[in-house]
């Protein structure tokens, strides 16, 4: 496919966006994007809904997903594109990486508490759209609307990222896995915000490799949540591992969001776009 204004990655309320799937569209389609991704964190549940109005308002959409992946000690996301959303493996693989959420919100609540923040899980289930996906980002909204902090991002700073007091363990999918239900979907496979990852430089070169030794096809080189010396340094990766480039803005709702929706960079120009490929 071509597209001038492609939009490779964003949520809706079945996930931490925002937006109803419908809404996002009607979003999309004012900021005359032409090719669309509905990509909400380990679930498919708002892609129909998606699909129909993207119908309906003649916009371009393709299946997405973005799947939480365990590395070590760190969580990756894998945006997989333009696969079969019925695929059983890649159906029963997404449930089960759904499963533990909530457990896993009953702690973070429970961790919480021991610093003297009380009832984070009740708060946080009032911003929840979908239940079986309950994510930091809905506590960071409750904590925010009880005046722990600012925003959202002071929110993550002090208190849900790893070593602060919010933060669990939890075990994702394996990046195997999560590659394997794309491709047996017949999607494809992109590493999502690369820059957004606590790695070295090293390990993310593993990252990289291992990812393209998986046959993984495309990273996001033009990523919401970064700079264009960032860009510059990923189109450096996608040349040097044949990766495809996605653009994304990883967009979750107004105000909330540094890009909103179609308006990330543009990709630089050689290279390879994701959307020539679905
Ligand atoms: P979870 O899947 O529950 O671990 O939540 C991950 C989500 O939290 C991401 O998809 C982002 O939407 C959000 N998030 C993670 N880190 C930050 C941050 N530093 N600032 C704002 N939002 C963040
Ligand atoms: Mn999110
Ligand atoms: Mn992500
Ligand atoms: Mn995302």
């Amino acid at each position: 496919m071509l597209a001038r204004n492609p939009d490779l990655h964003c949520h809706s309320t079945v996930s931490d966006g925002l937006l109803s799937p419908r809404d996002l569209v009607a979003r999309a389609v004012a900021h005359e994007v032409d090719l669309l991704a509905l990509t909400d964190h380990d679930e498919l549940a708002g892609l129909s809904d998606a699909r129909e109005a993207a119908d309906a308002a003649g916009l371009r959409f393709v299946n997405g997903v973005e799947i939480s992946v365990s590395w070590g000690e760190q969580t990756l996301h894998i945006v997989g594109l333009g696969f079969d959303a019925a695929h059983p493996p890649l159906v029963e693989g997404l449930a089960q990486v759904r499963s533990g959420r909530d457990e896993r919100a009953e702690r973070m609540g429970a961790a919480l508490a021991q610093i003297g923040i009380r009832g984070a899980y009740e708060g946080a289930l009032k911003y929840v759209g979908n239940p079986a996906l309950v994510s930091r980002s809905h506590f960071a909204r409750y904590l925010v609307e009880i005046g722990v902090a600012r925003d959202v991002k002071s929110v993550f700073d002090h208190y849900l990222v790893r070593g602060k007091p919010g933060y669990v363990e939890h075990d994702w999918a394996s990046l195997e896995d999560a590659l394997s239900w794309i491709h047996g979907a017949g999607g494809l496979a992109v590493i999502a915000h690369p820059g957004r990852y606590r790695l070295s430089n090293d390990e993310l070169e593993k990252v990289f490799a291992r990812f393209r030794d998986l046959g993984g096809d495309a990273i996001e080189v033009v990523s919401g949540s970064q700079g264009r010396e960032c860009t510059l340094g990923f189109a450096r990766v996608a040349r040097r591992y044949g990766f495809l480039a996605s653009r994304a803005s990883d967009f979750h709702g107004p105000l909330e969001s540094a890009t909103d929706i179609g308006c990330a960079d543009p990709l630089p120009e050689d290279l390879i776009p994701v959307w020539s490929h679905l």
